[in-house]
């Protein structure tokens, strides 16, 4: 939409083929339906940082469209924003349908042809240019030039199910193999269900490859049916599919990153001063999240019913080394239905990063996440697609 309605702006006759029924199905469920468009940090050379080694080849886009212009496209059509924490931007209404009423309204207001139902099957080019398109119910396209801007293959219940990377591989331009991003992980422990919902705030949690850290997080994370979740678990979910690939991983979370061994065992003892009556697991209240407690409890190796005041500094401390390092071995990424974004795509050198025209293929474009590049959780992923759409349809 961000292509199509820059390019028409900028004088092209644009038809948008668009194989929902709709526009924008992922855009309207986006930031849990609040959709935060972008990232309020707006020193390009910081926001580019976040986005790991890839992250250099936005540098024009976004220096032709950056974080303070998507915020700016959108307020001066008349939507309210707020910064949330993390400078994650977000509509004031809280509601991702008005940052896609803009959209859809800039594209009409620019005279774009706008066609739902529109599956493209097949791309026909030859001598390194593109012929025509041919749709699902068989109607031939023919334009001068093509921007394919189809997404990735991440929640394909929305129409990012990711062909146009067959496309592209058969024209001739190298796909860095799609993998799953910003993506939950399932762990080889089967008991972690019992811990099902449970939710951690201010968190540590490091992932390890034989013992040796590899990244690190404080924040937020939850337990899901057989894994983990949550923003610190999906930012780091990219860094674990890579080194899944070379071998085993270990995260260890630490409950109480702000206090160390000994503030620790103080704290506990105290608490367990003012719980000296009760049984061991009617202690543990002002420690755990309820739903951690049980099974605490049974890693721990302690009676459940053992009085507080009985319990040995030996336990005790096998009580802490949990609480500071509570080890999981994980299994797998999840897949693609869960995933927020794909990471890998079009390679990055085979498009010029000013224009996002393809090097192989002299009339086509190339913009948003169908590119292998990528960002952490916050608003980057959404910046990606408009300062890469934007400067696509500049040049158009
Ligand atoms: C649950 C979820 C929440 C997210 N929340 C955020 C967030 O809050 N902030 C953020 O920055 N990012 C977020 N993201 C990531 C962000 O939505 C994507 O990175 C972004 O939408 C990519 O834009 P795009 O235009 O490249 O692709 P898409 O939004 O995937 O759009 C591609 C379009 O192409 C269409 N298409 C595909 N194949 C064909 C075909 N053969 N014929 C015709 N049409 C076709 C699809 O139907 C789709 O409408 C979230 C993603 C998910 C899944």
């Amino acid at each position: 939409m961000m292509t199509a309605g820059r390019a028409a702006e900028k004088g092209a006759r644009v038809l948008l083929l668009e194989k929902n029924n709709r526009l924008g199905v992922k855009l309207s469920i986006t930031g849990k339906g609040r959709c935060n468009i972008t990232q309020a940090e707006f020193d390009n050379r910081k926001f580019i940082k976040e986005l790991g080694a890839n992250g250099k080849f936005l540098f024009s886009a976004l220096h032709k469209f950056s974080a303070r212009d998507a915020m700016d496209f959108f307020e001066s059509r008349g939507t309210e924003l707020k910064i949330e924490r993390g400078a994650r931007v977000f509509p004031k209404s809280d509601q991702s349908k008005n940052i896609l009423e803009v959209l859809v309204k800039y594209c009409r207001d620019n005279s774009v042809k706008i066609l739902t139902r529109a599956i493209v099957k097949e791309i026909i080019a030859k001598n390194k240019k593109i012929e025509k398109i041919i749709l699902a119910d068989g109607q031939e396209l023919l334009a001068e030039k093509y921007a394919i801007c189809a997404g990735g293959k991440a929640y394909p219940g929305t129409g990012s199910t990711g062909e146009a990377y067959e496309w592209l591989a058969k024209m001739g331009h190298k796909i860095i193999e799609p993998m799953p991003g910003l993506a939950p992980i399932i762990m080889q422990e089967k008991w972690i269900k019992e811990l099902e919902g449970a939710s951690l705030k201010n968190v540590k949690i490091t992932v390890f490859q034989n013992n040796k850290k590899q990244d690190e997080r404080f924040g937020e994370a939850l337990f899901t049916d057989d894994g983990m979740s949550g923003p610190i678990i999906l930012d780091m979910s990219k860094k674990i599919g890579k080194l899944l690939k070379i071998g085993e991983v270990e995260i260890s979370i630490d409950f109480k990153p702000a206090l160390d061994f000994e503030v620790l065992d103080k704290r506990i003892q105290q608490d367990f001063m003012m719980f000296k009556n009760k049984m061991f697991k009617n202690g543990l209240d002002l420690l755990l999240p309820k739903k951690l407690i049980a099974t605490f409890i049974k890693l721990s190796g302690i009676d459940e019913n053992k009085k507080v005041n009985s319990i040995t500094k030996q336990e005790r401390k096998k009580l802490i080394s949990l609480l500071k390092e509570f080890r999981l071995n994980v299994k797998k990424v999840d897949g693609f239905d869960k995933a927020i974004v794909t990471v890998g795509g079009a390679d990055l050198k085979e498009i010029d990063p000013k224009t996002m025209r393809s090097k192989i293929i002299a009339n086509l474009y190339l913009a948003g996440e169908i590119l292998d590049l990528d960002g952490p959780t916050g608003g980057f992923n959404l910046q990606i697609a408009w300062s890469t759409g934007y400067a696509l349809g500049d040049d158009f």
